[in-house]
């Protein structure tokens, strides 16, 4: 321990932490190099976003270290692009991977109507980050795609999910849950029939090339008939006619609702267990 105390003395002068592994000078290395070892990030806490995203994702993502995430498979992605004052479209077109979590999804029935202005938790994506998972072609997309029942005793409809990351069991799991609630509520069902579809590979329109995310087979648009979509009204004005009931059963399973967004669009669920993360 003697032998560490000059490397000690500067570590606290820096307000910094010794490495863990052992003293930096006695291999005769300079202040600075044991600088860098000590700002290292396994020595600095993780920021909340990326430690929310590994817990998320644990299929896929490792760990957090000097401003990158680090997949399984070796790979790392950049966390923080350093622009902290993007603008509103920008923040929707060129996002980095923290950006996804700049909302806050509220959880429940009790949140503000309308939504407040620019609030749209979770709409906000990066697509290289979704496209490691769920395949970054239509062809991997659709090579993940597994058939989930949806309401088995009251539709019967094979409809297709993404297997990536539990989605698909997350939606047979709220498809079942659906079912039961329209055997006690027959009047729900009218919101369940002929859905809007799941998976499809396209642009969002009005976009510039900006996925859906419908192509990566993580998202799910119930019966367009009910449904209050911004694009739709003009000027847009939030309205929603889905009942509370069939949304509640949706985020019990990880799915956010697009009738939480500024940008409204009630049809819409899309799992994505970075907002349900404890
Ligand atoms: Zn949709």
């Amino acid at each position: 321990m003697n032998k560490c105390q000059p490397l000690f003395l500067c570590c606290l002068i820096g307000l910094l932490v010794c490495g863990n592994t052992s003293c930096q000078a006695q291999s005769g290395e300079t202040a600075n190099s044991a600088n860098r070892t000590t700002t290292s990030a396994q020595a600095k806490p993780i920021p909340n976003a990326a430690a929310i995203l590994i817990k998320a994702y644990p299929a896929y993502l490792d760990y957090y270290a000097d401003n990158y995430l680090y997949f399984k498979d070796g790979s790392k992605m950049l966390f923080d692009d350093g622009q902290a004052d993007k603008s509103f479209d920008d923040l929707f077109n060129q996002p980095d991977v923290e950006d996804q979590l700049r909302f806050a999804y509220p959880l429940g029935s009790e949140f503000a109507v309308p939504v407040a202005e620019k609030d749209n938790p979770g709409r906000i994506r990066q697509e290289a980050f979704f496209k490691k998972m769920y395949g970054s072609t239509e062809a991997e997309a659709r090579a993940q795609l597994t058939q989930v029942v949806w309401l088995p005793k009251n539709i019967g409809q094979n409809i297709p999910f993404s297997q990536v990351n539990g989605a698909a069991q997350a939606l047979q799991a709220v498809s079942n849950e659906l079912d039961d609630l329209v055997a006690q509520q027959p009047e729900m069902l009218k919101y369940l029939q002929n859905i809007g579809g799941t998976f499809n590979w396209r642009t969002i329109r009005n976009t510039p090339n900006r996925l859906s995310p419908h192509s990566f087979g993580f998202s799910i648009d119930i019966n367009t008939t009910y449904t209050n979509y911004w694009q739709w009204d003009n000027p847009p004005k939030y309205r929603n006619q889905i009942p509370w009931a069939i949304v509640e059963i949706f985020e019990r399973h990880k799915f956010i609702w697009g009738g939480k967004w500024y940008h409204y669009d009630t049809m819409h669920f899309e799992y994505r267990p970075e907002f349900f993360v404890e």
